[in-house]
Formats: C-alpha cells, sequence, structure tokens
C-alpha cells in the first residue's frame, strides 16, 4: 500500500531549503559560510508593528477572527490598494491570508480545474508550479530571454495559449529574475490574456522594491476589463519584513474573493489574530523605513552588480526590483546545481541553483545581507570561477 496521495509524490522538494539546510549545518559546524540564499530582508521588523501586535495580545485579541480577516484590516487594505496602486476595491473583496504564498495557492486551488493549463514565465518562483499541480493543473513553462530581461512577450503568451489554458502567473519586480514589467508591457500582456478571457495571478509582493526610478504598475489598475480577469495578491513579509508573521492578501473581483474566502474557512481559518493587528499598525503608520531599506538594498545591488559582472565568463542582467541577482554561469560548462555545489563545497559559499527557478543557465543570490557577507562572498566566488577556467 502507498501511504502517499499520487499529488503528494509528484512535488519537487525546495532547492531552495535544501541548499538553505546544508548551508546551516556548515554554520552550525563551525564554517565561515557566506549565504546568498536568504529569500527575506534582513532587517528587523519595525518596532511600532511588534508594539500593536504586543498590545493586542495582551488585550486578549488571541481568538478567531473571521475567516476573511479582520474587517479593519481589510479596510486597510482596500485603502491602500486604492491610495497606492489605483485599484478599486471593496473591503469585500480583500481576503486575508497566511502568507502571500498562501494567497498563490488559495487563488490556484480556486480557479483551476484538473487539466487545466497555467502559463508560468521562467525562471519562475518555485512554488507557482507546484501549486498548480496540486491542484490537479498543468504548469505550461514559457523560457523568457535575458535579452527582453527575462520578461514574457504577448507573441510568448500566445504561442502558449490553448483551449485549456486558464490562468497565468505574472511576478512583477520578480524572484528570481528582478524583472519590472512597464506600464505598457503589462497592458500588451493584459490585451492577450483578454482575447481568450484568461485570468491573471499578478503576485505583487515586491512592488515596494524597485531601483533606477523604476516605476511599479499593478495590471489590474489598467482598465476594468483587466480588473475583472485579476487577482491581485500582495503582503507583508518583504515590504514590511515580516516573513515570520505569515500574513498576504488577495483582492478579487467579488466571486472569486467569496471562494477563497469558503476555501480558507474550511483549511487554515484565520490568519493570526494578533499578527493582523501588527500589520494593520503597519499599513497605518509611518513607512519611511521602506525607503532607508530599499537604499540599502539599491547599494548592495551596485555593488554585487558590479563585481559579478567583471568575473570572466560571469554575465548578468541588471535586475530592475526585489532583491535577488540571476547571474548566467553556463560558460563553465557545468549545471548550475554542480556548479553551486562545488562552490558551496570549495568556498563555502551558498547560492541557489538556478534549475530551482526552471533555468539551469543561473544561479540565484540574494543581497538581503550583510556588505560584509557581499564583499567576502564575491571574492570567494571570483576565486571559484577562476579555478574553473585554470
Ligand atoms: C516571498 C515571496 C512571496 C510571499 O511570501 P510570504 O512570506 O508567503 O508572504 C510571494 N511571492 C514571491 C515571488 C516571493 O518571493
Amino acid at each position: 500500500m502507498n501511504p502517499l496521495a499520487e499529488r503528494a509524490t509528484t512535488l519537487t522538494p525546495s532547492l531552495t531549503l535544501a541548499i538553505d539546510a546544508k548551508a546551516k549545518k556548515l554554520k552550525a559546524d563551525g564554517v565561515d559560510v557566506c549565504g546568498f540564499g536568504a529569500g527575506e530582508p534582513d532587517i528587523d521588523t519595525p518596532q511600532h508593528i511588534k508594539d500593536a501586535a504586543i498590545k493586542a495580545l495582551q488585550a486578549g485579541f488571541t481568538k478567531y477572527t473571521p475567516s476573511s480577516g479582520t474587517p479593519e484590516l481589510r479596510a486597510a487594505i482596500a485603502e491602500k490598494l486604492k491610495n497606492e496602486n489605483g485599484l478599486d476595491y471593496k473591503p469585500s473583496q480583500v481576503i486575508v491570508n497566511c502568507g502571500a504564498k498562501h494567497s498563490c495557492y488559495n487563488v490556484i486551488i480556486g480557479t483551476c480545474n484538473p487539466g487545466d493549463e497555467v502559463i508560468i514565465p521562467s525562471p519562475f518562483w518555485l512554488s507557482y508550479p507546484e501549486m498548480v499541480k496540486l491542484a490537479g493543473a498543468t504548469p505550461v513553462i514559457v523560457p523568457t530571454s535575458e535579452e527582453n530581461g527575462f520578461k514574457i512577450t504577448p507573441e510568448q503568451f500566445r504561442d502558449a495559449m490553448t483551449p485549456a489554458t486558464k490562468l497565468i502567473i505574472l511576478n512583477s519586480p520578480g524572484n528570481p529574475t528582478g524583472s519590472v514589467y512597464s506600464r505598457d508591457e503589462l497592458q500588451a500582456l493584459a490585451d492577450v490574456a483578454l482575447e481568450e478571457e484568461i485570468l491573471i495571478l499578478s503576485d505583487e509582493i515586491y512592488e515596494k522594491i524597485t531601483y533606477d526610478g523604476t516605476a511599479f504598475s499593478s495590471i489590474a489598475a489598467l482598465s476594468k476589463d483587466v480588473y475583472d480577469l485579476t487577482i491581485t495578491v500582495n503582503g507583508f513579509s518583504k515590504a514590511f519584513s515580516m516573513t515570520g508573521w505569515r500574513l498576504g492578501y488577495i483582492a478579487a473581483p467579488e466571486p472569486i474573493a467569496k471562494a477563497i474566502d469558503s476555501i480558507q474557512s474550511h483549511s487554515t481559518s484565520n490568519p493570526t489574530s494578533f499578527a493582523q493587528s501588527g500589520a494593520l499598525a503597519g499599513l497605518k503608520g509611518d513607512q519611511s523605513f521602506i525607503g532607508e531599506m530599499v537604499k540599502t538594498f539599491a547599494e548592495r545591488r551596485a555593488y554585487m552588480f558590479d563585481r559579478l559582472t567583471k568575473i570572466p565568463g560571469v554575465s548578468c542582467v541588471k535586475p530592475m526590483g526585489a532583491f535577488y541577482m540571476l547571474p548566467n554561469i553556463s560558460k563553465f560548462g557545468l549545471s548550475s546545481s554542480a556548479f553551486c555545489d562545488k562552490l558551496l563545497d570549495a568556498q563555502k559559499v551558498a547560492c541557489v541553483p538556478g534549475i530551482a527557478f526552471g533555468s539551469d543557465a543561473y544561479m540565484r543570490l540574494s543581497y538581503a545581507c550583510s556588505m560584509e557577507n557581499i564583499t567576502k562572498g564575491l571574492d570567494r566566488i571570483e576565486a571559484f570561477c577562476a579555478s574553473l577556467t585554470k
């Protein structure tokens, strides 16, 4: 008897977590490891957010909330989406979830049937295809090109479309690519989605983290027609440095929001009550720390880009958002897993192989880590690359 459901056996274990575990083990053993695996900001959650959660806890705000989130938080999110993103959602169209990863999962489970196809541009955030598989649907991976800044073109989107296409997943600014779609590029993709009424999952978790004046646009703000096809996903993990709090949200046309609320009410129920109080304080309070954080990221990005692109054999598309760099390492003739394994063994530097994101030519480095780590790590990567070409 196989105790496992088929859906559990078709999943790919998370490579990022595996590398992270290996690096952490080395660290625990006293080895001086330079880690570039971080998928979260390296600043602490701001104090006023923590204080609000502590206050809520002490006031006894420790019971169930509505499964969709507290009315106050949903209203504050609707207000944020209106003011910052030009999106008209009623609080009833906003559902708060246990992290934006959970938001994505709920959206996919709530919209995709077995047999449906979901278009995912690669390199992709590694959970998307697995979530699609869990829904019994089929991920259709569309490789993007460096020339196009790792962005799917309208032509590629149309070519990937079949009568079974239900959804396309867009992630701008993107993890791991750092690519940011302009308003015009989003419009061109939206036009294709409108032709066949393809739903759009827009994962906007990195919206606040862009560089060199790059503008962020929400695709649902383009027109009423696009709005009707779009599920906007965002959360508190990245902008507010609240990854451990597990709070994300979706905003969607009423029937989709209702369905996601139902799914959530029968699976996790509400996100943690006092965590929601913290998030509310985040939305209502001073947000200048976000600008400070992005400024720090920008300095590290400039340094890392400069160092990486000076290494013979390495090339890199300049990321315009998020906090990752995705250098092309294919010239060394190794698979990305072999490259990262050897790099960790030889130089004690932990990076994530691009194969985890569907593209074997790359590795991902996060710069949500100290400048000291970046400097030392780049010295070692440089030495490693030199040793490969000797
Ligand atoms: C970090 C991340 C998320 C959300 O993370 P949560 O901690 O679940 O809120 C969603 N999408 C992408 C692409 C991410 O990198």
